[in-house]
């Protein structure tokens, strides 16, 4: 018998009702794995979870991956531009969640009470710590840190940082800079129960192949009072509408499922968690640019500064008009 990882299931995972078709053929234009995909949709209105019509094999999945990749070094020294930004995202720390005065320039105080009041740049601040308070002493987990950028900030200011990955570049990277890092899937880990003071994934949970369980674990594995953090591309957002199969966020075969607000609050209640909250970043642009590369044929990437700003101020204003219709959202709550 054949062991399959992921086999899409009969009913949604996270409000128990029916599936029906959703959208057919969607090829991944983004790491060129072949193939074509089908979805299917939670059938409740106010749910309508994505599912990918698939049954893999831990095998099958890791293939997915072999053209991906996030393996930026991390930057340690900062100049100039980058540097004064870098001053400024610490003030917007400082401000909204607590962590203690920087010793910058004033002219960084002064332009980060400028700029922190436009919605981008405060999301693009806090994300870098996934919008987590000040804690005297707190033991946090990243699922999947990638280039361990927030890793290695957030134990700059005081978190006991751990993270779990797949990718072998990243973790060596990581350990190069002393991060203890773990190899494989969460569920896999020794962590204690009740252990963590955070657990957070960015762009995560859509690659799980049974979410569900990951944050019932997460739940598990936190201390009274702990957090949980997770960002994903939100099924139910203006691009998805928008771009229907060519829409970034679907990114074939390896999103097994498409989260949205109904989803994500589902999964978090009937794993116990409280103060659940869901909102919207400004951050989805690059989702967006990348749906209308896909749909004009383009190559799929980043471009230049100008056309992201563009993009950053078509996501702001969406997030503006309809927060929950974001193309990138968050998952923050409280064990
Ligand atoms: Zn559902």
């Amino acid at each position: 018998m054949t062991d399959y990882i992921y086999s899409r299931p009969d009913r949604c995972g996270a409000c128990d009702a029916e599936l029906g078709p959703w959208l057919t053929r969607v090829v991944d234009r983004v790491y060129g794995v072949g193939g074509e995909w089908d979805l299917s949709r939670c059938r409740n209105a106010d749910c309508a979870a994505g599912y990918l019509d698939a049954r893999l094999t831990g095998e099958q999945l890791g293939s997915f991956y072999a053209t991906y990749g996030t393996h930026a070094e991390p930057a340690i020294e900062a100049r100039g531009a980058t540097l004064l930004f870098r001053q400024v995202v610490e003030w917007i720390w400082h401000r909204q969640l607590g962590y203690p005065r920087p010793e910058t320039p004033r002219r960084a105080a002064f332009l980060a009470s400028l700029l922190g009041v436009i919605p981008f740049v405060r999301d693009m601040a806090l994300y870098r710590i996934f919008w987590l308070p000040r804690v005297t002493k707190g033991k946090l987990v990243e699922i999947g840190f990638g280039n361990a950028h927030s890793l290695l900030q957030l134990r700059d200011l005081g978190w006991d940082v751990q993270g779990v990955e797949f990718d072998t570049v990243c973790i060596e990277t990581a350990r190069s800079f002393g991060l203890h890092v773990g190899e494989g899937d969460f569920l896999s880990q020794p962590y204690a129960d009740g252990s963590l003071d955070a657990v957070v994934g960015s762009h995560v949970i859509e690659h799980v192949p049974d979410p569900g369980e990951l944050i019932a674990a997460i739940h598990r594995k936190l201390a009274d009072g702990g957090r949980m953090v997770l960002v994903t591309p939100n099924g139910k957002s203006v691009g998805s509408r928008t771009f229907g199969s060519d829409w970034r966020g679907l990114e074939v075969p390896r999103h097994l499922t498409i989260q949205t607000p109904g989803s994500l609050l589902r999964h978090a209640r009937k794993a116990g968690f409280r103060n659940i909250r869901l909102f919207g970043t400004t951050l989805g642009g690059g989702i967006i640019q990348q749906s209308v590369q896909i749909r004009r044929g383009k190559p799929v990437g980043n471009t230049g500064r100008a056309a992201q700003l563009f993009w950053a101020v078509v996501a702001s204003t969406i997030h503006l008009v309809r927060p929950k219709a974001a193309d990138e959202i968050v998952l923050f709550c409280e064990k």
